[in-house]
């Protein structure tokens, strides 16, 4: 119910841009690593994040409510080999700007791509994150593509890996196309907005 009843709020460009008060979880990741197909899958709506394969467009930040809970911010992704330098650019300045200064900010969703694992990207992202304390989920998507076991040493390997980092930090299996790990996820981020 909470999360069917998700909706979209605007687009910001800029960070003053962004409505301000209530508490915030934002959803990073690479390009293509599943963000949009865990949104949608998360909140139960085909439509709600549209995936944009185009890597030179403006870099913005989607928002949605999630009923009286608060905020989710569909983070641009990062990662095209291809996009411009401009647009890269524009990227970090966004990034950069929001995890030091968007003060809702209670939490953060880390998309990454079971077969991939914790790239130097999501790795940046983990470091801009770390001096505001915050706690860090990570769905390991797609683990429909890995058999249950390979699936499994995947996520004790990030697991070790984000608790070296910090021991608040958590991940788990989600697949947006299995509808696999969606209650869970559900729970801990609805958990992680209400504090
Ligand atoms: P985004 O760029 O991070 O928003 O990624 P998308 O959600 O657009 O997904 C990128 C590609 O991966 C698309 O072709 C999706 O169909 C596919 N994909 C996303 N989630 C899953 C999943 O859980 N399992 C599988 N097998 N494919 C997925």
């Amino acid at each position: 119910r909470l999360w069917r009843s998700a909706a979209f709020v605007l687009s910001a460009a800029r960070l003053p841009d962004l409505p301000r008060g209530g508490r915030e979880v934002a959803f990073a990741g690479r390009s293509n690593a599943g963000k949009s197909s865990a949104l949608n899958a998360l909140t139960g709506q085909n439509s709600l994040a549209r995936t944009s394969k185009t890597p030179g467009r403006t870099q913005l930040i989607n928002l949605f409510t999630l009923g009286e809970v608060g905020h989710l911010a569909d983070l641009p992704g990062y990662g095209f080999a291809a996009a411009p330098k401009a647009i890269k650019v524009q990227w970090v300045n966004l990034i950069e700007r929001y995890f030091g200064h968007r003060d809702e900010l209670a939490a953060v969703v880390l998309i990454v791509d079971i077969r991939r694992g914790l790239g130097e990207l999501d790795q940046q992202l983990l470091n801009w994150v770390t001096p505001r304390f915050l706690p860090v989920h990570v769905l390991l998507t797609k683990a429909d593509k890995l058999s249950r076991n390979a699936a499994k040493q995947a996520l004790f390997q990030i697991e070790r890996e984000l608790k070296a980092q910090n021991p608040l930090y958590t991940a788990q299996l989600f697949s947006a196309t299995a509808k696999q790990g969606v209650d869970e996820a559900r729970a801990r981020i609805s958990d992680l907005l209400r504090g």
